[in-house]
Parts: C-alpha cells; structure tokens; sequence
C-alpha cells in the first residue's frame, strides 16, 4: 500500500513553536519542527538553491569554507493557511512565503526514523 497522503488532522502549532503535527489516514504520524519545513521549503527559489549547493529538502544550508556564522532567528512562521484541500503554505518570518507544502511533499519529506530507514 503507498502511504496516504490524505492527513486525517494537521496541527500547526505557532503559538509553542513546537511545528507541525500531521497524523495521516493511514495513522502514520509526522513531526516537523519549523526550521526543518523552512529549509524544506518547496518554491523554486529555495530548489534551485538547494539544487546549486546539492543540499536536502530539510536540511540546514552549509557555510561557505571561511564564512562566519551569521546570526539568524530560528524560523517560525507568523502565520499558516490551507491551499485548497491539497496544501498549507506558511508566512515566515523572515518574510518568506512562496512556498507550498502539498501534502504529497509533506508525506515524502517525513522526518521520521521509519520513513529514512
Ligand atoms: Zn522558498
Ligand atoms: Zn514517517
């Protein structure tokens, strides 16, 4: 059986900061934390970024060799909505907000042991 894409609830939880909780239909449950969705994030922008420096939907953006870590505010979004009946998109704090998460993407994108094993 392919794993659901259809998520049974979906949490978003800005006010603790805690992320993104979506139990799906076929009771898998995902966590992702915020900065995870952030780097994750499906615009073309952020995938072609990710594509130059072959980084991982999710995964931080590497430092340049030499550069010095810049002071950056953990991303959270200021506020979430619904697309349609297939997707949630986020405005960022950073003033990001082209990306639309599908539930597809979110499904394939599971942080979770048991979907990276
Ligand atoms: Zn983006
Ligand atoms: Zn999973």
């Amino acid at each position: 059986m392919p794993p659901s894409i259809d998520p049974k609830s979906v949490k978003v939880n800005i006010t603790t900061g805690d992320g993104v909780d979506i139990e799906w239909k076929d009771n898998h449950r995902s966590h992702y934390s915020f900065v995870f969705l952030r780097d994750a994030c499906p615009c073309a922008l952020c995938d072609d970024e990710r594509e130059k420096t072959k980084r991982e939907p999710g995964e931080p953006a590497k430092l340049k060799p030499g550069a010095l870590p810049m002071f950056k505010e953990k991303a959270k979004p200021i506020s979430a909505e619904g697309v349609g009946k297939y997707a949630i998109k986020f405005n960022w704090n950073d003033g990001h907000e082209l990306g639309i998460y599908s539930w597809q993407y979110l499904r394939d994108i599971c942080p979770c042991e048991e979907c990276n094993s």
